[in-house]
């Protein structure tokens, strides 16, 4: 993968060697940072590359950094124009990528600290999981995911990230391709970073926010286009027997977009190929995420058409 050239650190665009951390902030002891990961979608045809869902990247970046209690949060207009800067200055063009911004404890050797706080953004090119369209194999994790009263999820803090460590380390050295949680109630919670639908007669089914995942942006955008294609679907608590029950199942996430899950626990979900509703839920999620239909068109920011009405 091509290193970019330039990120930003603090108030400015860095060449990539120079955006380092020094060894003693909370940040690298303490994990005590939080980010957002979005994604820029190339559009050929336009010339044009899309972050989807900016806003509401931004707005659960300020909810993170509130929660942290970090004395400075950086505004979304803020993180969203130097953003903006940060991948014309990289000439993000031809490619999707993957932009992460982190807010980050620059001082503090206690643990209780708060401030000062820096802004980092990278820009990276990120090609799609390599088993987009044929699916992906789960196991279900015998690690346990952290409750919401002792490291909320619902907070993109980057120390929460040790528990979907765990559970990816040990599918990987069982022979999966990934894992899926239950939390502490035994019901089925997400994705070590991305939440699970299952399909079950027709009707698309996902564990409601109060099981310990993430309020993903995607799984929102998923519900939404899911509605709009005539497909029912329901929030609620999922037990672990239900999923060898269902007719498919999918993550989605910013970074597994719609990804087909076809072998849970070595069982083959439905006949194990990518399911119906699943081929046609993704199809209408690149189709928006890039553009091409013009459908949702409040959900892309341009990033090079915004430049150049600006000059
Ligand atoms: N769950 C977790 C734990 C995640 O890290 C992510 C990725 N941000 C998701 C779900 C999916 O969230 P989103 O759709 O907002 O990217």
């Amino acid at each position: 993968m091509a290193q970019p050239r330039f990120a930003f650190l603090d108030d400015k665009i860095v060449p990539w060697d120079e955006a380092t951390v020094h060894v003693s902030t909370g940040a690298f002891k303490y994990g005590a940072s939080v980010f957002e990961g979005l994604r820029g979608y190339w559009n050929e045809k336009q010339q044009e590359m899309y972050v989807f869902r900016m806003a509401e990247h931004m707005d659960r970046f300020t909810f993170s950094q509130r929660f942290m209690r970090f004395d400075e949060v950086f505004s979304p207009d803020y993180v969203t124009e130097k953003t903006l800067e940060l991948l014309r200055a990289n000439e993000c063009k031809g490619e999707n990528v993957h932009i992460m911004t982190t807010a980050y404890l620059k001082g503090g050797a206690a643990p209780g600290v708060t401030g000062p706080v820096g802004l980092a953004i990278t820009t990276l090119e990120r090609p799609r999981i390599a088993k987009i369209t044929s699916g992906v194999s789960a196991q279900v994790s015998s690690w346990v995911r952290v409750a919401d009263n002792a490291m909320p999820m619902r907070v993109k803090c980057n120390a929460n990230y040790n528990n979907g460590r765990l559970a990816s380390m040990q599918a990987q050295a069982d022979g999966y391709d990934t894992a899926i949680f239950l939390n502490s109630r035994g019901k089925v919670s997400e994705g070590p970073g991305m939440c699970f639908f299952i399909v079950r007669d027709g009707q698309a089914i996902t564990p409601s926010t109060s099981n310990d995942i993430l309020e993903s942006i995607t799984r929102t955008t998923v519900l939404q286009l899911l509605d709009e294609l005539g497909i029912p679907t329901v929030e609620r608590d999922v037990d672990r027997s239900e999923i060898v029950a269902a007719d498919e199942a999918f993550f989605c996430g910013t970074a597994w977009e719609v990804t087909p899950v076809t072998m849970i626990d070595r069982l083959a979900v439905g006949d194990g190929a990518i399911g119906p509703i699943t081929k046609r839920l993704q199809e209408t999620y690149f189709d928006v995420c890039h553009g091409y239909s013009g459908a949702h068109g409040e959900w892309r920011m341009p990033v090079y058409k915004a430049a150049a009405a600006k000059a």
